[in-house]
Formats: C-alpha cells, sequence, structure tokens
C-alpha cells in the first residue's frame, strides 16, 4: 500500500548526515572505547529531587488525563518566568504545555503555514528543522549563514528570500554553532519580519546555557509578540530530555487554535510529568547553574586547548552545549575529518555538513563528556588536524 508523499519525504531523501553518529554507535556496540561527542545530552541524568516530584505526583493519582493545554500551575509558571524575561506581559492563557520542543516546533509549524507555503529556517540548523516543516507540508528553505559572521545572520539574506513566504525559524543560543545573536541581529531579523508579514518561530530551548553576552528573546523586542511563537522546553534546562517536556508561548488565539491541535493530536502531556517540571521550575536559578555548569567549565577547557594551537578554529562559543571547530586549515571536509577521527583516534564529532552546507568544513563537538576525557580528546583532535594541515 502507498503511504503518503508527506511522511516518505519527511527526510528528504538520501542520507540524514548522521552516518558518523550511527557508525560510532556501532563502534561502541561493539565494545571499542569510543569517546562520543556527539548528541546533544547532558551526562548527568534527571536530579533525584525532581524525580522525587515525579513518583509522588504520580502515585499521587496524577495518572489519568491532564488538562490538554497543560496544568494550570505550570502554565502560570512558565508565563512567570517569559514575562520576567521579556517584559512583555505573558499569562497562561499565552503557554501551551508541550511533549517537548520537537513536538512544539511541529505544532508551531502547522499553526503558521498552509500546505504548500514556504517557511525558512537558518542554515546550519539543528537536524530535525527541514524535516519538520516538510513534515506539516510546507517547503522548506534554507538561507544561509556565514562562518565569517560566526553565523549571526544577516537580515538582507533573510529578506532576499522571504518573499511570499509564511514563517521565518531561529534558535538562539544556537545548535550546532554555539552562537548567542546579538540584539543588532534580533533587530534585523524582527524588521524583516515585520516587512514580509512572517511568523518567528523562535527556539529558545537553549536559553539557560549562555557563556558570553546576553539571551534575548525576540518576544521582547517591539511588536513582535503578536508575531512570535516562542518555543520552549525542560529537557536542555533542566536536563529532564526524556521527560518530554516543553511549551509554545504565543498570541492568546494562535495559542487557542495550537489547543485545538493538541486535542486531536499529543492529548497533552502526562501530569505527573507537569508536576515534576513545575517543581523543578521552582527550584530557580540555582538548580538551572548547577545543570549548565559542567558546559560552563568544558568551554572554557575548550578554549585553553585550541587557544595554544593554530590549525582549528574556534566560532565563538557563547551558549549552548556545543562548540563548533573550524577544520578548513587540514583541507578536508567536515565529514572526512569526522570519518578519520573516528577511525584512527576513536573520537566521534559531528561533521558540520550534518547541519546544512553553510558548515561544511566544520565540525560540532559536543561538551558532553566528562572534564578529562573532553579535555584528551580535544588535544588529540586537534593534534591530528596539525598533521593533515
Ligand atoms: N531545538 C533544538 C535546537 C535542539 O537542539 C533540540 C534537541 O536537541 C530540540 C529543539 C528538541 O528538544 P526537546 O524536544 O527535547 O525539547
Amino acid at each position: 500500500m502507498q503511504l503518503s508523499n508527506r511522511i516518505t519525504h519527511i527526510t528528504g531523501g538520501g542520507s540524514d548526515g548522521w552516518d558518523v553518529f550511527y557508525k560510532a554507535r556501532r563502534m561502541v556496540g561493539e565494545g571499542q572505547p569510543v569517546i562520543e561527542l556527539t548528541i546533544g545530552e547532558h551526562d548527568i541524568r534527571t536530579d533525584p529531587v525532581i524525580l522525587s516530584a515525579m513518583d509522588k505526583a504520580a502515585k499521587g493519582g496524577h495518572t489519568g488525563y491532564a488538562m490538554v493545554p497543560g496544568i494550570q500551575s505550570l502554565r502560570e509558571n512558565v508565563a512567570k518566568r517569559i514575562e520576567e524575561r521579556t517584559g512583555v506581559e505573558t499569562t497562561f492563557e499565552n503557554i501551551m504545555i508541550t511533549p517537548g520542543g520537537q513536538a512544539a516546533l511541529f505544532a508551531a509549524h502547522l499553526a503558521v503555514c498552509d500546505e504548500g507555503e514556504t517557511a525558512l529556517y537558518l542554515d546550519p540548523y539543528y537536524a530535525t528543522y527541514p524535516g519538520t516543516i516538510r513534515g506539516i507540508g510546507a517547503v522548506a528553505k534554507a538561507v544561509q549563514t556565514h562562518a565569517e559572521d560566526a553565523f549571526q545572520p544577516r537580515a538582507e539574506d533573510i529578506a532576499a528570500k522571504a518573499k511570499g513566504a509564511a514563517s521565518l525559524l531561529i534558535n538562539t543560543p544556537n545548535n550546532p554553532t554555539g552562537t548567542v545573536y546579538s540584539r543588532e541581529t534580533l533587530e534585523g531579523i524582527a524588521q524583516v519580519c515585520k516587512d514580509h508579514e512572517l511568523w518567528l518561530i523562535s527556539d529558545e530551548v537553549y536559553d539557560t546555557q549562555v557563556w558570553e553576552g546576553t539571551h534575548l528573546s525576540p518576544r521582547a523586542l517591539p511588536d513582535m509578540a503578536e508575531r512570535t511563537l516562542v518555543v520552549g522546553s525542560m529537557s536542555k534546562s533542566h536536563a529532564m530530555t526524556g521527560s518530554r517536556v516543553g511549551w509554545i508561548c504565543g498570541p492568546k488565539d494562535a495559542i487557542e487554535n495550537l489547543v485545538n491541535l493538541a486535542t486531536h493530536t499529543t492529548y497533552g502531556v502526562a501530569g505527573f510529568i507537569q508536576d515534576a517540571a513545575d517543581f523543578a521550575l521552582n527550584q530557580g536559578q540555582d538548580l538551572e547553574d548547577k545543570i549548565a555548569e559542567p558546559f560552563r567549565r568544558r568551554r572554557l577547557i575548550a578554549k585553553d586547548i585550541l587557544d595554544g594551537q593554530n590549525t582549528v578554529g574556534l566560532i565563538p562559543a557563547q551558549g549552548a552545549m556545543y562548540i563548533m571547530l573550524d577544520i578548513r586549515a587540514t583541507g578536508l571536509s567536515g565529514e572526512d575529518f569526522a570519518n578519520r577521527l573516528l577511525d584512527e583516534h576513536l573520537i566521534a564529532v559531528m561533521p558540520g555538513e550534518s547541519f546544512g552546507q553553510s558548515a561544511a568544513g566544520h565540525v560540532r563537538v559536543a561538551m558532553t563528556v566528562d572534564d578529562e576525557s573532553f579535555a584528551r580528546a580535544l588535544t588529540q583532535l586537534c593534534e591530528f588536524a596539525a598533521k593533515i594541515a
């Protein structure tokens, strides 16, 4: 039987660019001591205090259908957090709780793009972006960013592709580049959105991982709250990747419609998971800082190691749990470099090309192993690059 074009075309055909990752996983499965610096997951698990809150909620009976838009206290908690950070009035009616940021990205695009409309996203990009757009039946169009700008998007590049598009998806702090968009960048983006009547979908799942500069949500910019859907998540901020809990923040009528969508798709998020998320947010900044701390530390370790050589370039690592390295001096593509590093040194990193053409000749290193292994792997990576160059 024939499946729908929409579902069979989600990946866009061909390789998904994650071959090095799958190969590394196979090698680990065979017992080889590979250091995996590939995916964006903490090397710690969800904090026991959050798990206790989850356990208490589940045993207390919060295991039935939960309210589809989210439980009231969590919606209010998220709204308060966003209002504090943006200065824009935000109530629970601006928030819908989702099963993680990814489900929020899908729902947000479905809410603002009709079938066949163009949805813009920036290259390099988080791996699921084009598939998410294709999955809702829209046409995914990439806008290139440039290594020489440290991957800060140029408003004129976006404007050049904006005619007739329905939406633009951005991500700051950025995966895979580690770039935190400046106020100037975001003001330029906001202007393009206003000039071209675009919805802005702002993926801010790394907003607690900022090492340099400050995170600015475009919701805070003039006249942007009415055309912005912010995507947030507990995955990265609270090491709750497996709990699948996040949110969309946007105009009230958009949220009302998104709730209709959720009623016909996810039917909400488990109540005990939401209680745990609510509890986690109530722990405040200290817990978030504790979870971000290893990445803050490892980024400094990386800077030290990279300062001591001149073959590998570091894209200013301003936020998120990754660093992007420019290995063009080796003459290899990111993919060849990553494959050889894995085969010859048992170190797995992601080729820049996995995230689009703008990051060709780069590799992304996830700072998600213990400090000592991280330092050792990075030192070996630099030595390997120097030898080739
Ligand atoms: N957005 C970005 C940029 C990500 O890197 C990720 C996960 O790695 C997600 C969204 C999805 O996160 P989750 O669905 O776990 O909230």
